[in-house]
């Protein structure tokens, strides 16, 4: 009988919360020490090869290999100092993970082969590594013959050591320079939104001389106790369950959000936090989230590329944090359904070198007109490219997350609450001499100056919202919790750095033509507010009417995975990417044949798990129970009349039928499922394999779910195969 199930129940009650060792210094003392910071390279680095690392990140120079090789002197000391042995290039292919090859420090002495060792690390084994890499997705860039890939050191994020090993965030580029990875564009984004902003930044003040994008990133995730967790196949296989039938209880009493956090997870969020301290990750919040087993961190935030990278970081780190305390991490954006998935809230912002953030409303006219600008021109950017902001966070699993019914939909639109929108209202509705003059008290009653005193109290919220401005920020909530952020950093930074050099060329040639600064600001504004109407929405996104509203202002409300992603080469997504010189048009194909491929193996996946699943654990042990009630229905008949005894049976004989039936109808989807594969799996072309996947292959998901979530409500308790729902989401 389903022994496992119970044996895994039974385990999974019976764990406490595990012993935490805990630091004995203050946070702030060992913050960090895992990392080659500022402070240790001072220890480690002379002054003068500081300063040389800083210039180069501050130009996107290339180092000299004598920097270099200092660098890497000093790196490998500190790294041995702390144990390691090996070192690595950490890089970020187009897959869901961080990649990682580890070479040990050890080498002949002299480089020639003989008896001497010695542990050597240098500059050029720092900056440069030809990982055989050929199985990492390329779409097509990198064919396998010629499967050399590069991973380039990164300055500008600070190497770490994890277990023995001295970690390099790296870039991943082909042999010809096209970016294999996530880290590359993200890195040329930021360098492109810091240059348009910074020309737009001179318009108010001529002192900023760089423009900084911050990241701020919450992660959500579910724990599942790992007993149970194993003996789920479509757990173990894809991160979430394909089938299961919701849990009489589940968060409908919204007991969970913000509740008191289960001891054996508490336990583990700080066996986590201390970890993530030696990184030099600073979380800062910790707490239940909405769903049952559902919990959420987040740091505080910080330069978009380093919190990137420190996102990865922790996401690895969960993971196996996880495992000391006999739980499993889930990261999927969906592993349970009829209950919240897990999103991973992109909090962003620019700031200048000079400490003003771009997005906080200030003290002055001045100051507040360049907030106004920078918000303006970033719902022209999110209003002009959302499809394409779409495509950046979508997949296979963000899926079931927008657009179900649930936060957010599958629709972008902006939340500005109600006093930046009021602001923006009057002041598109100000004839231009009214709104120019700003330097007259009276003509500021236009609004703009009173927005600090009224934001200081923004509590305006719509969690509904997908890209929702939040005080200071604007949080991109759409997010997927497993997703890299650098792929929707990217296609923001990038089409916001686009949005900003239109602008100010568009100033620029006003102020060119005799208009003041300050008119030639305004008409741009002006025009912009009115053009960037469709995207702002302060109401309920998840109600159908604003599916149909969205429709009607042509705003993109495609919902097929495979089709959203073309967005990424629409010719206005080509024109930013490449004028910004983020990517080129070969990269953006390549990367989107690499999202097909990998949406079509995701499915695949999923599709044979659920065939394996209902074919081989559910159907027996359906037919197994209704034999058990055909048995009883029979001896029944030896003891009564027939008529007697069907009377009696009358719900075995029920039973008997619904089973049937239900098996019967499980049986012939999953065939026809596995027809639709076979089908799609012979198409060439990643596009329209990924198409068929999608409106072929995915609908039997939930008609055969149906089914078997059906039969796990009629089925005898003690023999249904797989945990359920209530076990996975309420032992903790
Ligand atoms: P909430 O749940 O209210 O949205 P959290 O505290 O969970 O807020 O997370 C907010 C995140 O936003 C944190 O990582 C925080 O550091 C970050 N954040 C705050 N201000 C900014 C800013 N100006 N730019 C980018 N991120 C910010
Ligand atoms: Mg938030």
């Amino acid at each position: 009988m389903s022994s496992l199930r119970f044996k895994a129940v039974e385990e999974a009650f019976k764990k406490k919360a595990a012993a935490v060792e805990v630091p004995s210094e203050l946070t702030s003392e060992y913050f960090g020490k895992y990392v080659f910071t500022r402070s240790i390279m001072a220890r480690f680095l002379s002054e003068q090869t500081i300063k040389e690392i800083d210039e180069a990140i501050e130009k996107g120079t290339k180092l000299d290999r004598s920097i270099a090789d200092k660098v890497a002197e000093g790196m490998k000391k500190w790294a041995m100092e702390l144990g390691a042995t090996h070192y690595t290039h950490w890089f970020q292919p187009l897959t869901d993970k961080t990649a990682e090859k580890h070479d040990s420090f050890i080498d002949y002495l002299d480089d020639k082969p003989g008896e001497n060792i010695i542990e050597k690390f240098s500059g050029k084994l720092l900056a440069q590594q030809e990982p055989d890499a050929s199985s990492f997705p390329s779409g097509g860039i990198r064919s396998t013959f010629e499967a050399r890939g590069y991973t380039a050191w990164d300055p500008s994020s600070p190497a770490f050591i994890v277990d023995d090993t001295l970690c390099i965030p790296t870039i991943f580029i082909s042999y010809t320079g096209e970016s294999l990875d996530y880290k590359a564009p993200l890195l040329k984004s930021l360098n492109s939104v810091d240059k348009a902003a910074t020309a737009v930044c001179k318009l108010f003040d001529p002192k900023v001389k760089k423009v900084f994008s911050y990241l701020g990133w919450e992660q959500e995730y579910f724990l599942v106790d790992e007993s149970l967790y194993v003996t789920r196949p479509d757990l173990l296989l894809t991160g979430r369950t394909l089938l299961g039938h919701e849990s009489a209880k589940n968060q409908q009493l919204e007991d969970h959000y913000f509740g008191s956090i289960p001891t054996r997870v508490v336990a583990y969020m700080k066996d986590l936090e201390f970890e993530a301290y030696n990184y030099g990750i600073p979380l800062k919040t910790r707490h239940n989230e909405v769903a049952p087993n559902q919990f959420e961190l987040a740091p505080i935030y910080g330069e978009c590329n380093l919190s990137v990278d420190q996102n990865l970081l922790i996401m690895s780190i969960m993971k196996k944090v996880a495992r000391r305390h006999g739980f499993r991490l889930l990261l999927h954006e969906k592993p349970f359904a009829g209950i919240n998935g897990s999103g991973k809230h992109n909090n962003w912002s620019l700031g200048t070198d000079t400490g003003v953030g771009l997005l906080t409303p200030g003290k002055t006219p001045e100051e507040n007109l360049q907030f106004i600008t920078f918000v303006v021109n970033i719902l022209m950017a999110v209003y002009k490219h959302n499809a394409l902001l779409k495509a950046s966070i979508m997949s296979a699993q963000n899926a079931h997350r927008l657009g179900a019914n649930e936060a957010p939909p599958a629709i972008i639109s902006v939340f500005l609450g109600t006093q930046v929108s009021s602001v923006l209202d009057k002041l598109e509705n100000s004839s231009s001499d009214e709104a120019i003059v700003v330097d007259s008290k009276k003509k500021l009653s236009l609004g703009i100056a009173h927005i600090p005193e009224v934001l200081l109290d923004n509590t305006d919220r719509n969690r509904t919202s997908p890209f929702a401005f939040t005080g200071n920020r604007f949080e991109f909530r759409a997010v997927g919790s497993s997703a890299n952020c650098s792929s929707a950093m990217t296609a923001l930074n990038t089409a916001v750095a686009a949005q900003l050099i239109e602008f100010k060329a568009e100033v620029d040639e006003k102020i060119a033509s005799g208009t003041s600064k300050q008119t030639a600001i305004f008409e741009v504004l002006k025009e912009y507010i009115k053009i960037s109407k469709p995207i702002r929405f302060d109401g309920n996104n998840y109600s159908d009417e604003w599916k149909e509203e969205a429709k009607l202002r042509g705003l993109d409300c495609e919902t097929s995975v495979p089709k959203i992603l073309k967005a990424y080469t629409n010719e206005e997504s080509i024109k930013i990417f490449t004028s910004t010189n983020v990517m080129s048009e070969k990269e953006l194909h390549a990367r989107n044949e690499v999202k097909w491929d990998m949406y079509t193996k995701k499915i695949q996946i999923e599709s044979r798990v659920l065939g394996d699943l209902t074919i081989n654990h559910i159907i027996p042990i359906a037919t197994r129970y209704q034999s058990i009630l055909l048995d009883n229905v029979n001896k029944m008949k030896t003891v009564f009349s027939k008529e007697e005894a069907e009377k009696m049976c009358q719900l075995d004989l029920q039973l008997i039928k619904e089973i049937a039936e239900r098996v019967n109808t499980i049986k012939s989807d999953v065939d026809n499922m596995i027809e639709a594969r076979k089908k799609a799996n012979v198409i060439e072309c990643e596009e329209e394999k990924a198409n068929a996947y999608h409106d072929t292959v995915l609908p039997f998901f939930d008609k055969i779910r149906y089914q078997v979530d059906k039969l796990e409500m009629i089925i005898d308790d003690e023999m249904w195969p797989l945990p359920k729902y209530r076990e996975l989401l309420f032992i903790r």
